[in-house]
């Protein structure tokens, strides 16, 4: 085993005593090195992701949501964490949220909704829908991460703060301030907006995303 293999081996036992576990009673290096190597392909990625247990989500989830849509898309949508429905259903924005995203991508940048990539920064719903702790999002970011090196989006629009934050660590730049602001975001531009959930709460608020998602077509 190479240095750096025993390194990401640590940190996977540190991450796994940190949930709670005491003890292996099979020691299986090479299985645990898989989850903690990048995979190389989205398809291998999608496989790993659907067995991750490095957080505590885990226990309480159904289903894992990875993600789905173009693999070559241009413009990639980013939302928070699944939600009952996408957990209890396995499909990524189920219900009246999908819709209204659907209806943002297909009505306001004129592309059918298949030709985007769309998931979440965390795979797991989370307990009452709440926001994702630190230690959660730690997990689980590398995932978001890997499936943006390899889709390579030239726009990420980060829906809501949740993936605002956790994407930009801009952590005290509240999004009613920085929605429909260009971003760098490595090789792709980044725009947040609020999200589709919040926007079923708060219809009035439509007219602001509708400015944005004109932002996106026009860098299309
Ligand atoms: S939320 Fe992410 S890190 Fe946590 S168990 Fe699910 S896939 Fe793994």
């Amino acid at each position: 085993m190479t240095h750096i293999e025993k390194i990401r081996l640590l940190k996977l036992l540190y991450q796994y005593r940190a949930m709670g576990f005491e003890y292996f009673q099979e020691y299986r290096p090479l299985a645990l090195l898989q989850q903690a190597m990048p995979s190389s392909t989205l398809e291998e990625l999608k496989k790993s992701v659907a067995q991750c247990h490095l957080c505590g989500l885990a226990k309480s989830r159904k289903n894992v949501i990875f993600g789905a849509g173009n693999l070559k898309a241009n413009v990639m949508f980013i939302g928070d964490n699944p939600g009952v429905s996408e957990d209890e259903t396995g499909m990524l924005f189920s219900g009246k949220s999908g819709e209204l995203l659907a209806k943002m991508i297909e009505n306001v940048l004129l592309i059918p909704k298949e030709e985007v990539y769309v998931t979440h920064i965390l795979k797991c719903k989370t307990p009452d829908n709440r926001v994702p702790t630190p230690e959660e999002v730690a997990c689980c970011k590398p995932y978001i991460m890997q499936q943006i090196q390899m889709i390579r989006p030239k726009i990420i629009v980060a829906l809501g703060s949740t993936s605002f934050h956790h994407l930009t660590g801009e952590y005290d730049t509240p999004i009613n301030t920085i929605r429909g602001t260009v971003l760098n975001f490595g090789e792709a531009k980044l725009i947040p907006t609020f999200h589709p959930n919040f926007l079923l709460r708060n219809p009035s608020a439509k007219k602001e995303v509708y400015a944005d998602m004109l932002k996106v077509r026009s860098m299309l």
